[in-house]
Order: structure tokens, then sequence, then C-alpha cells
């Protein structure tokens, strides 16, 4: 898995409705892995919350829920911008990533090693962001290699 904005198949695993927010154990039929809610959050822009956990292992989730915070997003100064980097953030917690704070005084956190650029993992206001490290604008919809290369030794 390179490239979460192209169709992606993954060998022996059926996709399934995102219509679908019961667990199998629920109503008996497969669920979406994520499913999406625009919705308020206090406090944050998105969250990605585990909703229920595999009936086998309860340490690993059965499905995501992604919530967006759009009426949170539209006061910010850059609803555009922060709506793509909060859905590619949420989505990047339900493959498993970490976040992490760039904007963390004096000390801020890394983008998942040294040396690595920012990516959508980043937590936090956009146009904050940008005006502190200005990176080339792909960082609100993309991974950097250290999260990337996680991922795929994850899927
Ligand atoms: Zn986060």
């Amino acid at each position: 898995m390179n490239y979460l904005a192209d169709s992606t198949d993954i060998p022996g695993v059926t996709f399934h409705t995102p219509c679908d927010t019961q667990n199998s154990n629920g109503d008996g039929l497969p669920a979406a892995d994520v499913a999406w809610f625009s919705i308020w959050i206090d406090g944050a822009y998105g969250e990605a919350p585990c909703k229920i956990k595999t009936a086998s292992d309860s340490t690993v989730c059965d499905q995501f829920f992604g919530k967006i915070n759009s009426s949170s997003i539209n006061a910010t100064a850059n609803p555009h911008n922060q709506f793509i980097k909060t859905v590619c953030h949420e989505l990047g917690h339900t493959a498993g990533l970490a976040h992490y704070n760039p904007l963390i005084d004096p000390f801020p956190e890394v983008p998942g090693a040294p040396g690595q650029p920012h990516d959508c993992q980043a937590s936090g206001d956009v146009t904050l962001i940008v005006a502190k490290y200005n990176p080339p604008a792909s960082w609100i919809w993309t991974y950097n290699q250290h999260h990337i290369d996680h991922i795929n030794s994850w899927w």
C-alpha cells in the first residue's frame, strides 16, 4: 500500500459497503473497516476511535469511526486544506499511525523520526503549521516515508 489515493487491491480482503456500521457480531454481515461521520467533537478537528474490537483478539480494532468536525474546521483560516489534512490524519490513525505535534514550544515533536518531512499526521491547525515550517504543499495529503514504511510493514 503505497498510495492511498489510488485504489489498492489487498489480496484476500473483501471490501464492504461503507454504509454498514454494524459489526459482524451484531448483524452477521461484514462491516466496513472505517465508517466516516461529520460530527461535533469538543476541542478537536477529528478523531478516529475504535468502535468495535475483533471478537477473537481484543487488542485488534475491527471497525474505526472516522469522525470529522466540520463545524470547527469551517471556522479555521483555511477550511479546504484543514479538511484534507484532517481526513488524511484520521485515516492514518485507522492504519495504526500515531500523531505528533509540531506546534509544541520550545521542543516540537518530530514527524515520526529525525529528518522526516512533515506530513498529515501532524496535529493542529494547518495555517499555524505552514506559518512555522512552510512545508511543501503535499504535506496535508501525504505520509512521509517513515510512516509509509510502518503502514507497509503492518499491512
Ligand atoms: Zn491524531
